[in-house]
């Protein structure tokens, strides 16, 4: 009999394909290659400076220890002022729990919602990681295809067909990565009466350049909204992510965090609020130079042969339409990087429904992101 040292789960979770992009990258960059990485989901800018002094301060002040399990509870009440403000919904803090990033929350709320064999909707294709989280718990995917022809566009009476009584949870994400595109409202409004299934990840929210992204809590009040400071506040090493709910599941998920997790880092949460409550001193600068790059971007590509079937309007990414150049986005995304120095991530790595396409993500300055369509240019034309 053949034993192993390692779990059946240790085998199933899947590699992040754009960090075996990113490895090759900084290889190439080690040995004297210049690279253009647009292929991280990360922004570019400096965390904002307020946020910087705040945590430093909170450091200095000695604020180097655990937090209440829940969350520094003037952090949560910034948070709720945040959503009255923005999206003039009312919450309480009771309802908020923060972690160390949107990551460990999605696991938290997941584990609340679904027992070994049971279902999660997802779309197809939808952030690569879901899917792992889902195995991680003993899950099924049950994925809902998107039109590659339609840009991706979301439609609930897709979600709403794939239903069944084993479906226990529902993960939606607007702005979308990898797709850039935003739901539209009436569409979650089709889905508020699934409310409590409905996890929504707005990570991205913030980031949109042409309507307003709707918050899931506009349509239900059982439904579970993650979100977090990686994003849109420049945040994404400081890991610092929360989850809205109904008092119920946040206890549930309380008590899994006090065992696994603790605490998110209290001059993490420090800086978060500074962000959170001085958003116009940065944001929108950002917004204004994101925008020029998707604006340059939605120009440039369609000319050297990547097509745009629908404009996205969110997040920092386009996907486009490289099928007339491959079949493997993955052999492509490599040659492309060996032959130009430009970085990009395929499609595939976000599901089936996206081989061919490549994911840019324009987290670059201007002239970086210029020179990469100069080079890309070049290469493809020769090709
Ligand atoms: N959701 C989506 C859709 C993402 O793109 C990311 C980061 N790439 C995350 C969640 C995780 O973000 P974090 O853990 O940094 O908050």
């Amino acid at each position: 009999m053949v034993t192993s040292d390692f779990s059946l789960i240790a085998g199933k979770i899947k590699p992040f394909l754009v960090m075996e992009i990113l490895d090759r990258a900084k290889q190439l960059e080690e040995s004297g290659k210049d690279i253009i990485h647009l292929e991280i989901g990360e922004p570019d800018f400096k965390t904002p400076e307020v946020a910087r002094r705040a945590a430093i301060e909170a450091i200095e002040g000695g604020l180097t220890g655990y937090t209440h399990s829940l969350g520094l509870s003037s952090l949560r009440q910034a948070i709720c002022h945040h959503y009255q403000k923005e999206h003039n919904v009312k919450i309480t803090p009771e309802r908020i729990i923060v972690s160390s990033g949107t990551s460990p929350l999605l696991l938290l709320t997941l584990a609340t919602m679904i027992n070994p064999g049971d279902e999660v909707i997802l779309t197809n294709p939808s952030y690569a990681c879901y899917p792992n989280f889902v195995v991680f718990l003993g899950g099924k995917c049950s994925f809902v295809d998107l039109d590659p022809e339609t840009g991706f566009d979301f439609q609930a009476e897709k979600i709403k067909k794939s239903i069944t009584n084993k479906t226990k949870a529902i993960i939606i994400n607007s702005p979308s990565n990898p797709t850039g595109m935003v739901i539209k409202g009436e569409e979650l409004e089709m889905l508020g009466q699934f409310g409590p299934k409905v996890i929504s990840d707005e990570i991205y929210h913030g980031l949109v350049y042409e309507d307003k992204a709707r918050t899931f809590l506009e349509f239900s009040d059982e439904a579970t909204i993650i979100n977090g400071f990686s994003k849109l506040y420049a945040m994404s090493g400081w890991r610092i992510g929360f989850a809205i709910s109904d008092e119920r599941r946040i206890r549930a998920m309380q008590k899994i965090q006090q065992n696994f997790f603790i605490s998110a880092s209290n001059f993490g949460q420090q800086a978060a609020m500074a962000a959170l409550n001085n958003t116009e001193q940065f944001l929108p600068q950002m917004l204004k130079t994101y925008d020029q790059r998707r604006t340059l971007l939605l120009e440039e590509l369609p000319k050297i042969g990547f097509k745009i079937h629908k404009t996205p309007t969110g997040a920092f990414y386009i996907l486009a339409d490289a099928r007339e150049f491959c079949k493997s986005s993955y052999d492509f995304a490599f040659e492309l990087l060996e032959k130009t120095g430009v970085a990009v991530t395929p499609g595939i790595d976000f599901g089936q429904n996206a081989e061919g396409f490549i994911r840019f993500s324009y987290t670059n300055s201007i002239e970086r992101i210029k020179e990469a369509v100069l080079r890309l240019k070049d290469y493809l034309a020769k090709r």
